[in-house]
């Protein structure tokens, strides 16, 4: 009985994939502040040239540097496990395989987009990378990142996080990484947010309208952004074409692929190498799993919204609950954004993936319950893929099916325990999404045709 899949450190994936090319409607363009599609040039101020081309890039395969390669192999070709152990805790007859991405040193899917970018900042002469970050996955990973090629870090980090994970702002420190609390004094966003609410717990929108009005302003700092945009979507396909091979191995093939989603990233990793294989006629669900509190897939509105609260970023196609949208402070930080990758949103509205949300207690009673049968803690954004690979699987036995189910576990939770002694404590509770907060976040969208 094979439990663990694993590749060569040379059969590692030469290339991304980009599903751009093989979309039936791409999304349309991000628009600037004239409500026409913003050019390159805006886009320059806070971009390298390279990551810029993979943003609007129609090719299908994308050449990943050796420089990058080198970097991602300190812990790739990352492992795929068979759950035999959670299938016999389920006693379900579906066959269950996930991808473990906590073993890159940050503890997350996120490295495998923070390597690429710091390299194309490098490479372009850049000194400094801005970011927002929520839980501090994001910014420990762009921060282990810059270390890796002698780029400086200054990380924006949603206040209530900052206080609530000290040890996330350590691992930052310790790469190298300067942080701050955000809302901060050091930016007019911040000051303006700090100004109408001394005591506002921030937002990764805020957070992110900060780390881009620095980098707008100095040519020598750039932004860089761990989720949502097509660029970092891409760097993840790493995850899914790496589990194509790990299953060819293993002859056997998924059903269902499933992920939890925040911006979208580790999903979009995940399944779209699938997706060529589902456009070719192959039987296969594809599943975003997101969280009730903020249900950006499966009840926000799909049109073009803001990526921060500022309104600094252009506007993006997307399904969104409102850039001025303040999440309920539930313990999965990674998945409290309010819009989506617009790929992937685009993909949901033409219903060739699938959204469901759950709650936020199903999360931890999933977490616990996989902590049990396989051994790994998972990070609690992780919960919400686990939470759809049982379910999945308790339809499998009441259907009486051998389905393969498949998964991304996108990270370890070895930081998130005070989340876990709270939801222990019984002090966790949901937070189903309000739908006067829905219909209110449609008033506040941008109107793109009315601008300019
Ligand atoms: C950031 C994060 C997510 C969600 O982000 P996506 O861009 O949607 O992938 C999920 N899991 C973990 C462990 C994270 O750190």
């Amino acid at each position: 009985m094979q439990t663990k899949i694993l590749l060569d450190e040379s059969e590692m994936p030469t290339q991304w994939y980009n599903v751009t090319a093989d979309m039936p409607n791409r999304p349309p363009p991000p628009l600037g502040p004239d409500g026409k599609p913003v050019t390159p040039e805006m886009m320059g101020m806070i971009f390298p040239p390279d990551i810029l081309q993979q943003e609007m890039s129609t090719e299908r395969w994308i050449d990943i540097p050796d420089e990058v390669r080198q970097i991602l192999s300190l812990w790739r070709p990352s492992p795929l496990y068979r759950a035999h152990r959670l299938e016999q805790a389920l006693a379900t007859p579906a066959k269950i395989y996930y991808k473990y991405e906590g073993v890159s040193p940050a503890g997350s899917h996120k490295p495998n987009s923070a390597v690429p970018q710091a390299y194309y900042n490098k490479k372009a002469g850049i000194k400094r990378l801005t970011t927002e970050t929520g839980a501090g996955q994001w910014g420990s990973s762009i921060a282990f990142a810059g270390q890796m090629f002698g780029l400086e870090v200054e990380v924006y980090m949603v206040k209530v996080s900052y206080h609530q994970k000290p040890f996330r702002r350590s691992m930052m420190e310790t790469w190298g990484a300067q942080v701050f609390a955000s809302p901060s004094d050091r930016t007019a966003s911040g000051r303006k947010i700090l100004a109408q609410d001394p005591d506002s717990p921030g937002s990764l929108g805020i957070a992110i309208s900060e780390a881009v009005e620095l980098a707008m302003q100095d040519p020598h700092t750039n932004y860089s952004l761990g989720s949502v945009l097509n660029h970092v979507c891409l760097h993840q396909t790493i995850i899914g074409l790496e589990a194509k091979k790990q299953f060819a191995k293993a002859g056997d093939y998924p059903d269902v692929v499933i992920g939890c989603c925040g911006g979208g990233s580790n999903f979009a990793g995940t399944a779209f190498p699938f997706l060529a294989d589902k456009a070719a006629g192959k039987a296969l669900r594809l599943l975003a799993m997101e969280p009730s509190s903020c249900p950006t897939l499966t009840r926000g509105h799909f049109a073009y919204d803001y990526g921060d609260v500022a309104g600094l970023t252009p506007m993006m196609m997307q399904y969104t609950l409102g850039h001025d949208f303040t999440p309920p402070g539930i313990h999965a930080g990674g998945l409290r954004y309010h819009g989506d990758s617009s790929q992937l949103s685009q993909l949901v509205h033409d219903k060739i993936i699938e959204a469901r949300s759950v709650n936020q207690l199903d999360t931890f009673r999933a977490g616990v319950t996989f902590a049990q049968a396989e051994g790994i803690i998972p990070a609690p954004e992780s919960n919400h893929a686990i939470r759809g690979a049982i379910e999945e699987a308790l339809r499998c036995k009441e259907e009486g099916k051998q389905e393969t189910i498949f998964f991304t576990l996108s990270g370890h939770g070895h930081f998130d325990m005070t989340s876990y002694d709270r939801f222990f404590a019984g002090e966790l509770e949901d937070y189903p999404y309000p739908q006067s907060a829905i219909e209110a976040a449609l008033k506040h969208l941008p109107d793109p045709t009315k601008m300019g």
